[in-house]
């Protein structure tokens, strides 16, 4: 699960879509909406499966 840096939020990762942009991955907080930048948990090249994970800092 992730926690919403924002509000402080528990985000269940399938409730939300991970979207990408220039900066990254990211997803959208359904509480404040606020944006919580996500960084890639582990080795990547598994049929497109690409685990999420939130940065310590
Ligand atoms: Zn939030």
């Amino acid at each position: 699960m992730w926690t919403c840096r924002h509000c402080g939020l528990i985000v269940m990762s399938h409730t939300v879509e991970p979207e990408i942009d220039d900066e990254g991955c990211y997803f959208i907080c359904p509480g404040c909406e606020g944006r919580n930048r996500l960084v890639s948990a582990g080795d990547e090249g598994d049929e497109g499966h690409v685990e999420l994970t939130q940065p310590d800092v």
